[in-house]
């Protein structure tokens, strides 16, 4: 039986300066819950942009998306839903500089039913659970550009997403710290088999440990021919 559908644009355009740029221009897929997908192309083609509206940190110009049957569009707590669904990693870490990585997870968690006790604990779980569990307490300015990305992904995993979105996560590591990070993914979806993960990358091996691959050019996705199972 295949999986219920997580994710599902239609037609969905964003277009910026009234309309002269076609951002996202007609873009239709689905996404499939415990999917990975890839989402690849070139420099301006999107990609960020389709990732932004999926965490609904910019609304679509028109078209329709579905995430978990919600439209975004008609959504009134972007805030909590993002906080509640969504999980975000970007090329780089977008940490704050003056928390350690504890703090910069139990962030994350603000907002959230859970104490300041608990949102501890659970930061030091999550950094746990990516190999962190000894730097807890740097700063992220004494961390690698490898550690710092996992402290991303930590604080992205700490409301149990249903859905984590990251764009280029790889796109500042050298060859070892990006095999460390999929590796880390590949291991929290052995836990987690529900999640579903949208990757924005220009790198092979990251597209290789996806499920499926989608290839964008100019807003849209360039032709079925490049939508490859792998
Ligand atoms: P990618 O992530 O694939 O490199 P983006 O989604 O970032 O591409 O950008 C797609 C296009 O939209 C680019 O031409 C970019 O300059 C433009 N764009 C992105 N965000 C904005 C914005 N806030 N205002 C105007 N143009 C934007
Ligand atoms: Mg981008």
């Amino acid at each position: 039986m295949s999986e219920p559908t997580v994710i599902e644009a239609v037609d969905l355009c964003k277009h910026f300066d009234g309309g002269l740029v076609k951002a996202v221009d007609g873009l239709s897929m689905t996404v499939a819950r415990g999917e990975m997908l890839g989402v690849t192309g070139p420099s301006g083609c999107g990609k960020s942009t389709l990732l932004h509206m999926i965490a609904a940190l910019t609304p679509p110009t028109s078209g329709q998306l579905r995430v978990e049957g919600v439209e975004i569009g008609g959504l009134r707590d972007l805030a909590a839903y993002r906080r509640d669904h969504i999980g975000l990693v970007f090329q780089l870490h977008n940490l704050l500089p003056h928390l350690t990585a504890c703090e910069n997870v139990e962030v994350a968690m603000f907002g959230t039913r859970l104490s300041r006790r608990q949102r501890h604990e659970r930061a030091r779980r999550l950094l746990a659970a990516v190999d962190l569990g000894a730097f807890a307490d740097r700063p992220p300015t004494r961390l690698s550009g490898g550690e710092r990305q996992r402290v991303a992904l930590a604080r992205a995993l700490a409301n149990e997403p249903a859905i984590l979105l990251a764009d280029e996560p790889t796109g500042s590591l050298d060859a070892r710290a990006v095999d460390r990070t999929m590796e880390l993914i590949a291991r929290l979806r052995g836990e987690r088999p529900e999640l579903t993960v949208v990757l924005v990358t220009h790198d092979p091996r990251v597209a290789q440990a996806c499920d499926r691959l989608i290839h964008m050019a100019d807003g849209r996705i360039a032709n079925l021919g490049s939508e490859a199972r792998i």
